[in-house]
């Protein structure tokens, strides 16, 4: 016996609804009053609510705290315009407040979601139903987000001297670079201020190199300290650092070069017991026009700090 075709579609109609029941996905049908005709297993899990009391209701008075307005133009454009239409998680993270599926092992205080609304034509072709898809995005975006704090971390400690927690080298001499070229382009100068610690290897001698790391953390955190929050210090060598200070003229690096040396001389590192006095010689050189590159004002706050060294050092020279 062969079924009719109105058996046929109410067989099919019911597989359709067993399947729909349990899809691990949310599944709800509003009409055109935004009335419940179909509220799934997911989401009679996810939110307690059951579909006997849920059926018939207005979705927005029995949950009040959807974001009516702009859900309902939403909707409205897809009883409209007969189009799909999709919601992001990053454009909103939820539209229903679940609890995430596995919240022991997962981070997350609530399930993300992406929705998909579809228009559902009746047999007159009209649409007087849409169905909404609630997609469980947690694990997703659990996963992108572990990714974007990783990268983070490791562009981080890419840019970072791990004795000292200053920029390295690489990342201090492409910012030098690239003031050097903004420089160029817009003729606001900015000065450069390098430091080396006086007779460093004698520190190392007489206490050790533990206690010379320990120095060249002091050194660190005083030029963190004096540094605005602008300039760009660096670690260039062992103990030799470099402060790129933006729109800045050299008399103005000078007043700071100053301050950090006379913080340097007053400053006491206690190492096991032991007291360490040390001192530092600075050169300073603004940007000019007839330097070549950033190398060549490099080079000139090199020699700058050369002469401090030479006459005597603890003291600071500006070139030209
Ligand atoms: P000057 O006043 O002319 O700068 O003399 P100096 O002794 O400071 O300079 P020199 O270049 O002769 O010695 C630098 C020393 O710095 C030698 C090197 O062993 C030491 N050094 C380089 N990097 C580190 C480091 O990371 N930790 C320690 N403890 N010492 C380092
Ligand atoms: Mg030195
Ligand atoms: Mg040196």
């Amino acid at each position: 016996m062969s079924l009719t075709d109105k058996q046929l579609s109410i067989e099919e109609f019911h597989w359709h609804l067993g399947l729909l029941q349990n899809l691990d996905v949310g599944l709800i049908v509003l009409d055109e009053q935004y009335r419940i005709q179909l509220w799934n297993s997911f989401m009679e899990n996810y939110s307690g609510r059951r579909d006997s009391e849920l059926l018939g209701q207005s979705l927005f008075q029995q949950f009040p705290e959807l974001p009516a307005t702009w859900l309902q133009r939403k909707l409205d454009a897809v009883f409209l315009l007969g189009n799909r239409s999709f919601i992001t998680w990053q454009e909103r993270p939820y539209l229903f407040r679940f609890k995430p599926a596995r919240p022991i092992t997962g981070k997350a205080a609530h399930m993300y979601q992406n929705i998909t609304l579809i228009p559902l034509s009746s047999p007159d072709s009209q649409i007087h139903h849409v169905g909404m898809l609630i997609y469980d995005m947690t694990d997703t975006v659990m996963g992108y987000l572990d990714l974007e704090a990783a990268n983070r971390e490791l562009s981080r400690l890419s840019r970072t001297d791990r004795l000292t927690g200053l920029n390295n080298r690489g990342f201090w001499e492409a910012s030098l670079r690239q003031e050097f070229d903004r420089y160029l382009r817009s003729g606001n100068s900015s000065s450069l201020i390098m430091l080396d610690i006086d007779h460093f290897k004698q520190i190392n001698d007489s206490y050790g190199h533990q206690a010379g790391d320990e120095v060249l953390r002091t050194l660190s955190h005083l030029i963190q300290q004096h540094a605005r929050s602008t300039d760009i210090a660096g670690r260039y060598g062992g103990e030799e650092f470099g402060i790129l200070l933006v729109d800045t003229p050299a008399s103005r690096a000078e007043v700071l070069a100053e301050r950090l040396r006379r913080a340097v001389i007053d400053t006491v590192v206690k190492y096991k017991e032991r007291e360490i006095v040390f001192s530092i010689s600075l050169g300073i050189a603004e940007n000019e026009e007839t330097q070549q590159d950033h190398n060549a004002w490099l080079g000139l706050a090199d020699r700058a700090l050369y002469l401090s060294k030479h006459h005597g050092r603890n003291q600071t020279t500006v070139l030209p």
